[in-house]
């Protein structure tokens, strides 16, 4: 039900589990990060409380400097460390939060299975990652689109990959997702409660928008192309 997303020159794990903290109110039956430590995905998750994601993570992937963070409201799959975001792709490669319901997904599920894709969820976002996977080439923008592409429903999503440890990619479709833009450091999240202690300056996501976000900057695609977006500056306090 609340996503967190960090690249940057902090270090991501304290960053992330602070703004999931934030995203509490939203409700919450279990939470999960992936954080890129020494070129690696390392994941963490837990059913329950954040502490209880706090204990396993324990010291883990505390150097890593790019993450993604999720607090989920179980939709399909019951709540359970194994139904807890992020999912996987089968290579453990391909990390992904999501919030909202992939509509199509047993269809997609049994179209990955048939090519080769085991699953180890039983939620409707676990078919993300594995298109990812499926899709890509090289390219991870390229391959987000074309998940986008196969999806039906509602998301806010945010893809990692161990083999683009620079860089964040996110979709959106009727589910909040903001882009926050420090100096030198960028930030996805459900709400700006999660990010504004780090930073004022955000870009709201509108529906079909794709953000990729590296150390250097943001961009922001739709249906292939740039858009511009307009900087907002967020003036109340928490
Ligand atoms: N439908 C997804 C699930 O049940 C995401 C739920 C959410 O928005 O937290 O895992």
């Amino acid at each position: 039900c609340g996503i967190v997303g960090y690249i940057g020159t902090r270090l991501a794990v304290p960053v992330l589990l602070e703004g999931l903290k934030k995203l509490e109110y939203r409700g919450y039956d279990s939470a999960g990060i992936a954080v890129i430590e020494d070129g690696e995905l390392v994941l963490n998750r837990s059913v329950g409380k954040l502490h209880m994601l706090e204990g396993k993570i324990n010291g883990d992937a505390h150097q890593g400097h790019v993450g993604i963070g999720h607090t989920r409201w179980a939709t399909h799959g019951r709540p359970s460390d194994r139904n807890s975001h992020p999912h996987t792709d089968c290579t453990g490669k391909i990390a992904v939060v999501h919030n909202g319901i992939i509509e199509n997904f047993l269809e997609l599920k049994e179209w990955l299975e048939e090519n080769g894709h085991v699953f180890q969820s039983e939620t409707d976002t676990e078919v993300l990652p594995h298109l990812v996977e499926h899709f890509h080439q090289g390219d991870l923008l390229r391959a987000v689109e074309q998940m986008v592409s196969k999806v039906r429903g509602s998301y806010a999503t945010v893809v990692l990959s161990e083999d683009h440890p620079g860089t964040l990619v996110a979709a959106r479709k009727d589910n909040p997702l903001i882009v926050g833009l420090g100096e030198g450091e960028y930030f996805f999240a459900s709400d700006i409660p999660a990010i504004i202690n780090y930073t004022r300056k955000i870009m709201v996501l509108e529906d079909g928008e794709i953000a990729v976000l590296t150390a250097e900057g943001v961009k922001v695609y739709k249906n292939g192309s740039p858009v511009e977006k307009e900087i907002q500056l967020i003036t109340w306090d928490t």
